[in-house]
């Protein structure tokens, strides 16, 4: 059947299709349908337009995804070129020079130190790996005693079981308990600053002495330690007291324990510098990307580790050292040709370069937000964006559940010609790095006149 027979279908046919035979992620579907599904049928630049030709800026990047826009000609270039030559053959005994190629692109933009690259197609997918991998490396080495991992309350790394196993979101993951393998959870420490009363800049050093006295009872039986470095995307947009990253990388050095950044929402520019890691100077032992390495066109992710660990897999096959893992798609080529042309888009377009006036201009925004009676708190690193919202913000009491009152805000900011989701209350504003200044004000406004619509207030 051609994409133009789809096409052809009325809205009608498709919503009754929709509603009696797809199961959408992250959706109480009886909501759902009561609400009737939104089809969106083309994007162009940080638009997404819908079946009727309304056109809505993509505030939230296709959930995190999109960089450079949507049918960037470049990118959908690269892919027809390269689906004119081999849609997909096998990573698993054989080889083909795309992912070769974004190897090597990849090893020269991480941070130093991160030498072998793993490809399958998830962000929950890296981080198994990457779990599987932390794992194994003590093992191989004889330290078999080293099998547990460290990670933090409202962690997010994906919603497979090992990925749920090392989440710390209960709304998403306590259910699934039973099936989890046991993991340390440290508090968020966007939370514990907070629950301290110390503002977030001071708050490194006791977040950091949380994990060191972990580390000095446990660390024979740690194998890594898991976070998202920067913030806490999934878990509420919660940021990290500058200097924390830093000082867990130096204690995990220091107690033997393998530090895995989760860099699947923070990857690619997403929080003003190509890495999160960056800003701080940190090479994490394992790095997980997904999300926005290929410009969010096609479904790709890596898991990135250094030489060394690397080597604790090398040897002859019957020592048994193999990393026995792979997937039927891993470094698919059309996949990889789309991350190479959104990494050299960030070469063409400045994007890295363009990234401080938009980061500012967000932050001017949210500023503004901030003086909605509804709204407790924003937060912010980068472009990445929660604006929190309270029945009484001075108090911070929340909305009752039922009230559905960050979905309501949100479904509210479409009537404005913008899409966004949230998390819970917090409406989470996480534009394409493409998006203009203007677009910008546009998310703002819409976001305000939002809020005075479903809140009331001032
Ligand atoms: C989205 C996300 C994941 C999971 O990625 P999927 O591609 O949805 O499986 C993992 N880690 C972080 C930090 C994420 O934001």
């Amino acid at each position: 059947m051609t994409i133009e027979r789809v096409l052809k279908y009325s809205e009608q046919e498709l919503s009754k299709w929709d509603l009696e035979h797809l199961w959408h992620p992250f959706t109480q579907m009886k909501e759902w349908s009561a609400q009737g599904p939104l089809f969106i049928v083309r994007g162009e630049g940080n638009y997404l337009i819908d079946i009727d030709g309304r056109r809505y800026i993509d505030g939230v990047a296709s959930l995190w995804a999109n960089i450079h826009g949507h049918a960037r000609e470049e990118i959908n270039q690269a892919i027809e070129e390269q689906l004119k030559q081999l849609a997909h053959s096998t990573l698993l005994g054989l080889s083909h020079p795309a992912s070769a190629v974004l190897a090597k692109r990849l090893v020269e933009i991480v941070p130093m130190g991160l030498k072998r690259v793993f490809y399958s197609e998830s962000g929950s997918t890296a981080v198994e790996i990457a779990l599987k991998i932390a794992f194994q490396y003590w093992q191989n080495q004889g330290y078999k005693e080293k099998r547990r991992f460290i990670c933090l309350k409202e962690g997010y790394h994906g919603d497979t079981l090992g990925a749920v196993s090392v989440g710390g979101i209960d709304l998403f993951h306590e259910i699934y308990g039973p099936l989890l393998f046991e993991t340390i959870k440290l508090p968020s420490p966007y939370l514990r600053c907070k629950g301290a009363g110390l503002p977030l800049a001071e708050g490194a050093g006791l977040c950091a002495s949380d994990l060191e006295q972990v580390l000095e009872k446990e660390h024979q039986h740690i194998a890594a330690f898991i976070l998202e470095p920067l913030i806490q995307g999934a878990g509420g947009m919660l940021p990290m007291p500058p200097g924390y990253l830093r000082a867990a990388k130096k204690l995990c050095d220091e107690f033997d324990v393998l530090l895995i950044a989760d860099e699947v929402a923070t990857g690619f520019g997403r929080t003003g510098r190509m890495f999160a890691c960056q800003a701080e100077g940190v090479s994490p032992d394992i790095l997980c990307l997904g999300k926005g390495i290929t410009g969010g066109y096609l479904p790709l992710s890596a898991t990135i580790c250094t030489e060394d660990i690397f080597q604790a897999f090398w040897g002859d096959y019957e020592e048994l050292k193999t990393f026995f893992h792979g997937h039927t798609y891993t470094g698919n080529p059309l996949a990889c040709a789309a991350a190479l042309s959104s990494l050299e888009l960030f070469q063409n377009d400045g994007t890295l370069e363009q990234l401080p006036s938009k980061i500012e201009a967000l932050e001017k925004g949210l500023s503004k937000l901030q003086r909605l009676s509804p709204v407790g708190e924003v937060r912010q690193v980068g472009m990445m964006a929660g604006v929190e919202i309270f029945e009484d913000a001075q108090q911070r009491r929340p909305y009752p559940l039922e009230m559905r009152v960050g979905h309501k805000v949100c479904m509210a900011v479409r009537k404005h010609g913008v899409i966004l989701r949230n998390l819970g209350d917090t409406i989470v504003i996480l534009p394409p790095l493409s998006i203009t200044l203007h677009e910008l004000d546009q998310i703002i406004n819409a976001v305000e006149a939002a809020i005075h619509e479903v809140c009331g207030g001032k």
